[in-house]
């Protein structure tokens, strides 16, 4: 087999995909992940490797492969990408979202941050390992998954309740969202590694009242009841709490920033964020977000029940408190339901696995510091996190300075340095070596 060079071939592959069409509404309606299943499914295959590709439902495709290891006996590391995307508007697009263009050094499309772009360097760096006869030190489990943009249902939380045997032997692993730098001056860059991801909690609310003429007096009125409670939970300040995670987070960075962390005040040092303020902000308390209302259908008929949706995010070891203090907020005429309900998740920033992870950036930005933080959405890794696994989010990129990475997350002209993708492939590579 002649050898392939990742950095050469990760700008293709990550264009490619983009020009996949795979965007996930969330009512299973969309075209599917099913050809760029096949795809990446292809790739490996090219290298000797023998993916399966597992389909969840018509056209919701998934694909596992094993790489052995060195060393069969280890346990072995997941590295898993989801190959969905979010529905976009092309009107709002500089460049067509599916175009795959490479302009500006840039790989363009929906995707290329979130996140065809580590599938297509997790590609690539397998790709040239197997070809070179590398094999990592331990096994190594590949994850492409269908339906992340949606909860998982048809990708890793399907693939965790019926092929558990796939990922036998899993206890750590690695994925998004993270691994990204935040400048700091023209030396140095933090890199922001994800150990945590605050758990959700989507959520239904009820209010049941008596129904009646419009005219009349009406002590009992559904909308009213609802309105209240939804202005309380929407109205809440809630408290700081400063988590294991969190807290590491803003000491290192404030460090880094060259000040002192003051933990009683660590909106002071959120603040200094810029832009990644918006994420890192709501990794400081939990949150409630009224997001959907619903009540009546005559303008002279008061209806018999009101409802609403919440989209509440809990820390990690907050969920108790959480759930005491809403049930306080929305009082006892009104009652909640899960829409959808997962897990916080939270470990330690430590070990050898995340030595590698830390390495692997110095060698190849010397002026690199990774640093912990939490995710205040939710990846794949709560499915994969049922079976014991341990994970963060790392997905290597070396980033412009004035590039506000964060922000493209499911937002417009979504882009990706070409130089950022073969950077990430050359610390995967280092990784991978070391893992
Ligand atoms: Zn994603």
């Amino acid at each position: 087999m002649t050898t392939l060079n990742g950095e050469d071939e990760v700008a293709g592959l990550c264009r490619d995909l983009i020009r996949i069409d795979s965007t996930n509404a969330g009512d299973n309606s969309g075209p599917g992940e099913r050809a760029a299943a096949e795809y990446v499914a292809e790739k490996l295959a090219e290298v000797g490797l023998e993916p399966r590709i597992l389909e969840s439902d018509s056209r919701r495709a998934n694909v596992v492969v094993r790489v052995e290891g060195e060393d069969p006996s280890r346990d072995a590391l997941l590295l898993h990408g989801h190959l969905d995307v979010v529905p976009f508007d092309a009107a709002d697009w500089t460049l067509h979202p599916l175009s795959g263009e490479i302009a500006d050094d840039c790989v363009w499309g929906r995707g290329a941050v979130d996140m065809k772009n580590m599938d297509a360097m997790i590609l690539a760096v397998v790709r040239q390992r197997i070809s070179e006869g590398r094999r990592p030190p331990r096994d190594v489990v590949l994850a492409f998954t269908a339906d992340e943009e949606a909860g998982g249902e048809y990708g890793a939380q399907w693939l965790a309740a019926e092929h558990k045997d796939l990922f036998e032997g899993c206890t750590e692993a690695i994925g998004e969202v993270g691994g990204f730098s935040v400048s700091i001056d023209d030396a140095r860059r933090l890199y922001l590694i994800e150990a945590a991801e605050k758990g959700i909690a989507w959520m239904r609310l009820t209010a049941t009242g008596r129904a009646g003429h419009g005219s009349m007096l009406n002590a009992e009125n559904a909308v009213t009841e609802l309105a209240e409670a939804v202005g309380r939970v929407g109205r809440y300040q809630w408290p700081v709490r400063l988590t294991r995670t969190v807290e590491t987070f803003l000491t290192e960075t404030s460090r880094a920033l060259g000040f002192d962390f003051d933990p009683d005040d660590p909106e002071a040092t959120v603040a200094k964020l810029g832009p990644l303020a918006r994420m890192i902000g709501a990794t400081l308390r939990n949150t409630a977000n009224p997001t959907m209302l619903q009540a009546g259908y005559k303008a002279n008929v008061i209806p018999q029940t009101a409802t609403a949706h919440i989209d509440g995010r809990f820390l990690p070891g907050y969920e108790e408190e959480f759930f005491q203090t809403l049930d306080e907020l929305l009082g006892p005429n009104v009652t909640r339901e899960f829409v959808y309900h997962d897990v916080a998740l939270e470990t330690g920033f430590d070990g050898p696995l995340v030595r590698a992870m830390a390495d692997a950036l110095v060698a190849e930005d010397p002026g690199a510091l990774a640093v912990p933080y939490t995710l205040s959405g939710g990846t794949d890794l709560k499915a994969f996190s049922v079976m014991g696994v341990r994970g963060f989010g790392f997905a290597p990129l070396k980033l412009p300075a004035d590039l506000d990475f964060s922000g493209m997350f499911h937002g417009v002209d979504e882009r990706v340095p070409v130089d950022s993708l073969k950077f990430g492939v050359r610390v995967l590579d280092r990784f991978l070596d070391a893992c």
